[in-house]
């Protein structure tokens, strides 16, 4: 038995379910209520496989509760960036000089499934499926649930409620409507939309492209990316505008011409997709948004994590890694309280949201920001040439040299806000001294990292 509080956690997503384990053991009794049914019993979305790039910060929140062995076990490194051109030429553009850095494609609802059984081994943890939260009495740490099946309503009160309940938050929209305290809230959508289509496993069950890797195929406006599964498929994502362009998702209406943009900009993926117009028209097109919101609590009883406090983009793959180490973040406070026989929620809230926002707020625009890069930049050869010298300066000098990517992506000592800053210092140097032919063939790879490093610092100072 614990004689701690009891903790209300709305949504049982990837931050919900880790949230839940993080908290039982630390004794807290957790209730994790989610709107949809159990996924580890009910196929969902329409039993298409979906995965993510989990990399180094969201493995550090699976560490912390000692579930990242048995993630890693579903994983599957992707060591770089393969691009494709519309001739079918590829070319591997690792993710960093150094060999142990990489990041990994996991399966969402098998990362989800893994956490909730774990949650689930607690004593202390209650999980309650097919509850759609529909109204939060924020002072009173009260919340009201539907039930999917019987409609029937039903009210939970707790100590504190932790909202993880994604991008479109019910728990965020109670604190907007509710006009008892002043609530900012953003939410910038990209003119791009976005849609799943599956590459199937060979005939052999092998895979029908090079496996370790991230395909990307730019196309400046539009790309398609795809990460692999363990199954031997991969899991494919196109970009595309919704409207005012050649081929947009409002003019791909018909097979014909469907496969006539296929054939035009991605003619090598049309023999790896045996059932391209299907999957095009059976499957959604989701919209792309970045939402900002604050005070991320109410009352020192209500608490937005995850995607419910900011939601980004997915170009630099880590949404679901910020969540995660929002759970670090906020655990590494608790534990500062924790010996308190009575926390203060509205002081940890308060701390919480002080340090970690500036960092929500840096990866949300470093993600619109590596949008561009993905579909124009990584097919321009002045980039290709800036990330051979960075690949170069990281094998060579491990310890002296972090690009924007390895910053943001494998250093998690060093937050958000940071990486962005000289991550951008250092591109600039970078692509001048490039431009400017400044980085003549002559200089050693040592003379080149000196000059980058003082442009950098430079850089750093002018702003
Ligand atoms: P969610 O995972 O959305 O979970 C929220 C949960 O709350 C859901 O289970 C939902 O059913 C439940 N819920 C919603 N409303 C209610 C309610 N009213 N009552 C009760 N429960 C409710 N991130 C990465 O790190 N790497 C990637 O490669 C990556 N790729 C992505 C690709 C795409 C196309 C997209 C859209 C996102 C991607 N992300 C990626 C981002 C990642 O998916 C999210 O950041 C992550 O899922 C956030 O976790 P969460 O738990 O906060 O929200």
């Amino acid at each position: 038995m614990t004689n701690k509080e009891t903790i209300l956690i709305i949504g049982a997503g990837l931050c919900g379910s880790l949230l839940a384990l993080r908290m039982a053991q630390r004794d807290y009794q957790v209730i994790l209520v989610e709107k949809r049914p159990d996924l580890r019993k009910v196929t969902q979305d329409a039993g298409r496989s979906i995965n993510l790039a989990l990399s180094d910060r969201g493995l550090r929140g699976l560490r912390m509760a000692g579930v990242e062995e048995a993630a890693k076990k579903q994983c599957i490194p992707m060591n770089g960036r393969m691009i494709h051109d519309k001739a079918g030429n590829t070319f591997l553009s690792p993710y960093s000089g150094r060999k142990d850095e990489y990041i990994n494609s996991i399966s969402r609802p098998g990362l989800n499934m893994l956490l909730l059984d774990e949650a689930e081994k607690m004593p202390n943890v209650k999980l309650l499926f097919n509850q759609a939260c529909e109204d939060v009495i924020l002072e009173n740490a009260s919340a009201t649930f539907r039930d999917f099946n019987s409609k029937k309503e039903m009210t939970i009160t707790a100590d504190v409620i932790f909202g993880t309940d994604g991008a479109g938050s019910a728990v965020r929209k109670n604190m907007f409507d509710s006009h008892k305290f002043l609530f900012s809230f953003s939410q910038q959508w990209l003119s791009h939309g976005y849609k799943e289509l599956e590459i199937p496993a060979a005939e052999n069950g092998g895979y029908r492209t090079y496996k370790n890797a991230l395909h990307i195929w730019p196309r400046g406006e539009d790309m398609l990316i795809a990460l692999p599964n363990l199954d031997g498929s991969f899991t494919v994502t196109l970009f595309l505008p919704y409207e005012n362009s050649e081929y947009c998702f409002a003019n791909l209406t018909s097979p014909e011409m469907v496969h006539e943009y296929f054939n035009k900009e991605f003619p090598d993926v049309v023999e790896m997709i045996p059932n391209l117009s299907e999957e095009f028209f059976g499957n959604p097109t989701g919209p792309l948004g970045t939402v900002k919101c604050s005070p991320w609590n109410s009352f020192g009883k209500v608490l937005l994590l995850g995607d419910a406090a900011h939601a980004i983009v997915p170009f630099y793959g880590q949404g679901m890694n910020a969540s995660f180490e929002d759970v670090v973040v906020f655990d590494e406070i608790l534990e500062k309280y924790n010996a308190e026989e009575n926390i203060n929620w509205s002081t940890l809230f308060k701390e919480y949201e002080a340090l970690r926002k500036i960092d929500t707020d840096a990866i949300a625009d470093l993600a619109v920001d590596n949008f561009h890069e993905m579909k124009e930049h990584t097919a321009m050869e002045i980039f290709q040439q800036k990330r051979k010298l960075e690949t170069a300066f990281e094998a060579e000098f491990p310890e002296d040299y972090y690009s924007k990517y390895s910053l943001v992506t494998f250093k998690e000592s060093i937050p958000y806000s940071e990486a962005m800053k000289r991550g951008r210092a250092q591109d600039k140097a970078i692509l001048n001294l490039l431009d400017d032919g400044k980085m003549s063939d002559k200089m050693s790879l040592k003379e080149k990292l000196e000059l980058v490093k003082k442009e950098t610092e430079a850089n750093l100072h002018d702003d």
